[in-house]
């Protein structure tokens, strides 16, 4: 089986450590590839192997809401997503100007109506009291989540703002180690943990964490990748979320299926993706182990 590295133009190394972080991303591609091979070997999707709760996984979209684009836009795409069979919709905020969130939130929420899942996320970008004043002002909304209000390493701030808010708190992508995640959990930091398999060193050190995110009682929506991130989610005990992120989509040959506001786990054995022509003429370098 050949497994195949691909540089990625924006490969980021920000935040702290950045030797540490590049050595377990390459690490996380092997962990991953092993999981993948593994599963193929027994002839399971990789969800199954892990003993599965479910076949499918709540899903919503990110890729519609950013912060630069014209509401009328974001408002088509929510639709447009929707009738695509994604369940909920997320749209960023943190705008100069919060009421320019709030007024964009609430246009949203308007037209989506009342039942359909709708989170917010805000990339790190208020203070303490900036997060709990936008916080206390969309209680109402009925939001799933407010996602990342706070600098990521703040687990002390995201635990003051869990508990003087109703709408949960959800946190935990940039987080890149078992270690970091055990802080935020024990802190009460999150209601939901949105870890990120490649960014903490793959699939092994994600169930780890899963397993301790389980027994604190929190919810899992982890972050991006969501060709690996469908079966983890699929094994975790709670009902969880997937992010749909269509941006991998030109590295693989398949295309995962998204029904009444679900996710499907494809039933091909391990992760279930084959590289396309294009992923191989972007790739630069390639190691060979075991056979499927
Ligand atoms: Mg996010």
């Amino acid at each position: 089986m050949t497994y195949e590295f691909v540089r990625r133009p924006s490969e980021d190394l920000h935040g702290p450590h950045p030797p540490r972080l590049a050595l377990l991303r390459a690490l996380a591609a092997v962990d991953v590839a092993l999981w993948d091979l593994k599963a193929k070997r027994a002839g399971l999707p990789l969800a199954k192997l892990l003993g599965a709760y479910r076949d499918s996984v709540r899903t919503y979209n990110t890729s519609g809401g950013f912060l630069h684009a014209p509401i009328e836009e974001v408002k088509a795409r929510a639709s447009q997503s929707l009738a695509d069979g994604i369940g909920g919709i997320k749209i960023k905020v943190g705008q100069p100007d919060m009421k320019e969130d709030l007024r964009r939130l609430a246009a949203v929420r308007e037209h989506l109506g009342d039942d359909v899942p709708l989170m917010v996320d805000a990339n790190q970008q208020w203070d303490r009291a900036s997060a709990l004043r936008f916080g206390r002002a969309v209680e109402d909304l009925g939001l799933v989540w407010i996602e990342e209000p706070l600098d990521a390493y703040d687990a002390e701030g995201h635990a003051q703002l869990a508990a003087a808010l109703d709408t949960p708190i959800a946190t935990g992508e940039m987080l890149s180690s078992v270690a970091e995640h055990v802080r935020l959990i024990e802190a009460r930091a999150a209601d939901i943990i949105q870890p990120d398999a490649p960014r903490v060193g793959g699939i092994t050190p994600f169930l780890r964490l899963a397993t301790l995110a389980d027994h604190a009682g929190l919810q899992l929506a982890p972050h991006f990748a969501m060709e690996i991130h469908l079966h983890l989610a699929a094994a975790y005990p709670r009902e969880p979320w997937v992010e749909h992120f269509e941006w991998l989509n030109p590295l693989f040959e398949e295309r995962l299926e998204t029904r009444d506001g679900r996710m499907i786990v494809p039933d091909r054995p391990g992760l279930g993706f084959t590289l396309s022509e294009q992923c191989r003429k972007w790739t630069v370098d390639s190691v060979e182990f075991g056979r499927a």
